[in-house]
């Protein structure tokens, strides 16, 4: 396996004379703790302690919580249990503190959760104890906010740390008990920075209406736009790639708004012909046309009162976007084949895949209905820009599809996991969410859901997920495989580790046929197994 802390201190990387310092693939900078005793200063003085302890904390979360995504990549396979243990590592080279897990227990089938962690020579609380001596509050907000979203992004649950001693306050170190968010028996306005999701029991949680789950930046700042959008009445237009969650944000508007007591109706533009879409917005009267045998109510009269949901509004005719304009202009609607006009009251809500600029500068779509329709636009962030949370929804789905299937699932194996978190999901969230849905189907009751379960119905992830141990690549992609790895600075004895390990998670510790897959001999994989056995933790 590769050393935690040995391994982390490989990727950063200073380059000279280019004045860059880069860890892993992200380029860091240096900054004296002079300067961030003043940062912290400033801060502290210009928006007051409890702000800025919420700013730092919600850094340290969303750098936890990107680590624990680095962790998965750079060491795959390993249990959650012993990766909590590379959070000290990566504060570390951060020059933060060093420290020691003292205790971490998971019970991922249970969804709980206990750590306590500590740390000496904290960065934070010395710059604490230069600006104000001993203090009575805890300081090191970005060491617990980042174990808080490290651990949360690595066991997919909300997990939140507090400091119950610190160097700041004059206890000899800092010392922080991890728990479930919501298992914190007071409350913390922390817990508002965060979004989290993914609360009570799994029944209740599973048969509520989907809610939006992430912590990811990105996604976090969507869910602070809806929430500010949501009580108005402004036409909110949601931008984004087919599968990102577009309906689920917007009834979560909707259940926000004013409104929510009222219909929320939904039409995808795009699947109606032309010839049909009109009907479904605005009805139809009884005899407007061959086969309209009986009058019936469109989206726009069943939404009265509440709110529209328009998918895929760019797929709509020329014809369509007019006849539409005019119904937000004058806020009513005239049914196909109708003499009359009928008021409406709704609230529009639209959504695309499509650039709808490039489709007016092409004449494709009506300029005055964007302005129209886009008051309030939302970026909806793919899948594979937050894949922080790619564990947190793993597990979302796990809970609310094995309830809805009667199956009694124990979760989901840490390589499954591993190779779920290196797709790019090209069908985003609705890709991951149908995959898992398909596995829960295929899983045995009491067992977890393993790699296999998503090779089934053709799914392309296994392809582009190939290894040299998870079937059998071509030659092309063995090469491409080992470029790779060349240029990631994978050495020689970590590659061969992290090898021997894949295969005998294959074989199910099986050393024989481990040896076999190899081509080593059951000796050498013995001798392999007993030299990490032997090896002092961390080092
Ligand atoms: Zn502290």
């Amino acid at each position: 396996m590769i050393n935690p802390r040995s391994g982390f201190w490989s990727r950063l990387r200073i380059t000279p004379n280019s004045g860059t310092i880069w860890f892993d693939d992200q380029r860091i900078a240096m900054l004296s703790v002079r300067a961030f005793t003043e940062l912290r200063r400033k801060l502290i003085e210009g928006i007051g302690p409890a702000e800025s302890r919420v700013i730092f904390w919600s850094i340290g979360y969303s750098e936890g919580s990107k680590d624990a995504h680095l962790v998965r990549k750079l060491r795959p396979g390993l249990e959650a249990s012993a990766a909590i243990a590379d959070a000290i590592g990566l504060v570390e080279v951060a020059g933060f503190a060093s420290g020691e897990v003292l205790r971490s227990t998971v019970d991922a089938s249970r969804g709980q959760y206990q750590g306590e962690i500590t740390w000496r020579d904290s960065v934070e609380a010395s710059v604490q104890l230069e600006l104000s001596g001993i203090t009575v509050e805890p300081a090191c907000w970005i060491l617990t906010g980042h174990i808080s979203g490290y651990v949360s992004g690595l066991i997919g649950r909300p997990i939140a740390f507090r400091e119950v001693a610190c160097r700041a306050m004059g206890n000899p170190a800092c010392r922080a008990v991890g728990k479930l968010a919501e298992a914190w028996e007071t409350p913390d306005e922390i817990a508002e920075v965060v979004h989290f999701p993914v609360t009570g029991n799994i029944e209740t949680d599973a048969s509520k209406p989907y809610q939006p789950i992430g912590c990811a930046p990105s996604f976090a700042s969507t869910l602070h736009l809806i929430r500010k959008v949501a009580p108005t009445e402004a036409a909110v237009l949601l931008l984004g790639e087919t599968g990102s969650g577009k309906e689920i944000l917007a009834r979560q508007i909707h259940g926000l708004s004013r409104r929510s007591g009222k219909p929320f109706i939904a039409v995808n533009c795009a699947a109606f012909p032309e010839s049909l879409i009109e009907a479904e917005l605005f009805g139809v009267e009884q005899g407007a046309y061959t086969g309209a045998s009986y009058a019936r109510p469109g989206r726009f009269e069943r939404a009265n009162g509440g709110t529209l949901f328009l998918d895929e509004v760019g797929a709509l005719s020329l014809i369509s976007q007019s006849k539409l304009l005019r119904a937000l202009q004058e806020s009513e609607i005239e049914r196909v084949g109708a003499t009359t006009v009928r008021k409406v009251n709704v609230r529009v809500i639209a959504a695309t895949n499509a650039n709808l600029r490039d489709a007016i500068q092409s004449g494709a779509f009506r300029r005055d209905l964007y302005f129209r329709l886009s008051t309030f636009p939302i970026e909806v962030p793919p899948l594979r820009e937050r894949e922080e949370d790619i564990p947190l929804l793993i597990e979302y789905f796990i809970r609310r599809y094995s309830w809805l299937h009667n199956k009694r699932v124990t979760g989901i194996t840490t390589a499954a996991t591993d190779m779920l978190a290196r797709y790019d999901f090209p069908g985003n969230v609705r890709e991951l969410e149908h995959m898992i849905e398909r596995a829960i189907i295929l899983v045995e009751d009491d067992h977890p859901i393993v790699l296999s379960h998503f090779a089934s119905f053709g799914s392309s992830i296994m392809a582009e997920n190939r290894s040299p141990v998870a079937g059998h690549p071509s030659e092309n992609d063995s090469q491409r495989l080992l470029e790779r790895l060349a240029s990631a600075g994978v050495t020689v004895s970590e590659a061969s580790s992290a090898l021997i390990g894949a295969a005998l998670r294959r074989a199910g510790d099986n050393v024989t046929e481990a040896a076999r897959m190899l081509g080593m001999s059951r000796a050498q994989v013995a001798y392999w197994l007993k030299q990490q056995k032997v090896k002092p933790n961390g080092d």
